[in-house]
């Protein structure tokens, strides 16, 4: 029987492998997933919501909705305990959304099957060999796949990387913390976060609803766990006496715990691969970085890879750009987990109760009173600080394009990428851009807009005169027709001209 065919296999259908599966089906790629999980059923509670920027990126595709529609909105983001309140940033989603990773999960799964990408389920990729043509992938049950590429979105024990023979250097683990879902036979005295000499600790039921920015309990359901365990280096499944036994040195009980649906073991180990790409093979989200949970950024930081991943590959596929594009995937995403984990670390040693700790929480917690820090953290930790070094030039270079409401009918730019298609925005004089050698790829649009130029992080920024977004959102060139460096710009990011026009 002959191999079946895709141009690219993902490997893994969590949060990165679904997104960037969309991402290229809207290319109109044929992508197939490989996902080791019989169904989308994520086990143990994981992420616990999305941030601005993950939100934006979502209504770039026009799904947001879906996610807003299940989800709880609340001020979410915070560093060294110090909550950031994100009501005045420049975004249609000043706020973070409370909503559990297997709903995001099912959301995502959803949109994919709309764009009807295969799955092969209840299989694993068990290795690959990569010829200069394509790739060979193999299954779990006996099968190959042959694919122009393979994009390991395995997680953090990812065998693509392994396979790959990329390096993971970084931190090992000095704290470990078990994560269940249980029922409690006794109601704790109070719900929430507790701290001490062994680091953080939580109980909260599953289900809550935000009041005026206040978590609201439900009265009855299963709880969330999360405890600091006392040692580290286990490497024995965790069972309902490891958490049982923490608890009650936490907390002087185990309230009675019992019927757990999950209990996982997570670290605080940090690690970051050397390289995202190895010929062939891609790797994006935990099979490319993993970090402790602190300030919730992993899944964020994964969606966004493959978003800024998916476009790339798709017009290298199509031959539309040379391979090199997918050098900039490296180079735009890899210092963006790198920051990531920087901070996640510095999270990890502010969560101790010493003396030495506290005092330097609280100089933390200072610092972050001041206006000026406080605006820089919280756009970071809300994703809308991204910049990729696109060169010196107007500050919107490199930066991501705001959804801004144009005069020209009920128009918003993040409607304008609904179909992950590039676009040149023109709100100059109209008609002023020929970017016809281009238009199979690119759009142009002209458009007005008098209202401020702003953005989370800097604040006010010149206006600008036409501008070219990239599928991912970001802003490759900034000008107006008079500057010929659009021409560079147009085949740097969406290939040549094409002699027809
Ligand atoms: C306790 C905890 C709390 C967290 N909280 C947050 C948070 O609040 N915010 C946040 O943004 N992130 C959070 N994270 C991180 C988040 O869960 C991950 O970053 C996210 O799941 C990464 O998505 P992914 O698709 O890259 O990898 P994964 O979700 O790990 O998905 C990998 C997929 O690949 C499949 N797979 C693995 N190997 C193979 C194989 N060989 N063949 C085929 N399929 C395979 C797996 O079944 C899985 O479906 C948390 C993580 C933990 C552990």
């Amino acid at each position: 029987m002959p191999m079946p065919k895709h141009a690219v296999v993902i490997a893994g259908g969590g949060p990165s492998g679904l997104m960037l599966a969309g991402e290229l089906a809207l290319a109109g790629i044929d992508v197939a997933i490989v996902e080791r999980r019989a169904n989308q059923d994520v086990t143990g509670s994981r992420a616990g919501g999305l941030h601005s920027r993950t939100l934006e990126v979502f209504d770039q595709r026009g799904i947001v909705d879906r996610f807003l529609a299940e989800g709880q909105k609340s001020q979410a983001t915070g560093f060294a305990g110090v909550r950031f309140d994100i009501s005045g940033f420049p975004t249609r989603h000043p706020y973070s959304l409370g909503l559990w990773q297997n709903h995001i999960e099912r959301i995502l799964a959803g949109w994919v099957a709309e764009l009807k990408v295969p799955i092969y389920r209840g299989i694993e990729v068990t290795g690959f060999a990569q010829d200069e043509s394509g790739v060979d992938v193999e299954l779990s049950d006996g099968r190959s796949l042959r694919a122009q590429y393979l994009v390991g979105c395995d997680g953090g024990r990812s065998l693509v990387r392994k396979a790959a023979g990329i390096e993971f250097p970084g931190s090992d683990p000095t704290t470990s913390n078990l994560i269940a879902v249980a029922e409690l036979a006794e109601t704790p005295p109070e719900w929430g976060i507790r701290r001490d000499a062994h680091g953080i600790h939580s109980l909260g039921r599953v289900d809550y609803e935000v009041h005026d920015g206040q978590i609201v309990y439900a009265d009855k359901g299963p709880v969330g766990v999360l405890v600091t365990e006392r040692g580290v280096g286990q490497t024995a499944e965790p069972t309902l006496s490891d958490l049982s036994e923490a608890l009650v040195a936490v907390y002087g009980t185990d309230y009675g715990i019992h019927s757990p649906t999950s209990i996982t073991r997570f670290t605080d180990a940090a690690r970051q691969a050397a390289s995202y790409r190895a010929g062939r093979v891609l790797i994006a989200g935990d099979a490319a970085h993993v970090h402790p949970p602190d300030g919730g950024q992993g899944l964020q930081t994964g969606v966004q890879d493959a978003v800024n991943l998916g476009w790339k590959l798709a017009q290298v596929v199509k031959g539309i750009s040379p391979e090199s594009l997918l050098d900039t995937y490296h180079t735009e995403r890899h210092p963006v987990a790198a920051r990531v984990l920087r901070h996640t670390m510095a999270s990890v040693a502010l969560r101790r109760e010493d003396e030495r700790t506290k005092a330097l929480r609280d100089t933390m917690a200072e610092l972050l009173g001041m206006d000026e820090p406080r605006r820089h953290f919280a756009a970071m930790m809300s994703g809308l600080d991204i910049h990729y070094d696109l060169g010196e030039g107007h500050p919107l270079l490199g930066r991501r394009m705001p959804d801004l409401s144009t005069a020209n009918g009920p128009l918003r730019v993040f409607d304008l990428l609904h179909g992950a298609r590039p676009v040149l925005l023109n709100f100059g004089t109209p008609c002023a851009f020929d970017i016809s050698p281009w238009a199979d790829r690119v759009q142009l649009v002209d458009a007005k807009y008098d209202g401020p130029w702003e953005l989370p992080a800097l604040g006010a920024v010149p206006a600008a005169a036409a501008v070219l977004i990239r599928p991912d959102g970001y802003v490759a060139w900034v000008g107006d027709q008079t500057q010929p460096a659009l021409t560079d710009a147009l085949t740097a990011w969406f290939g040549p001209p094409t002699a027809s026009g």
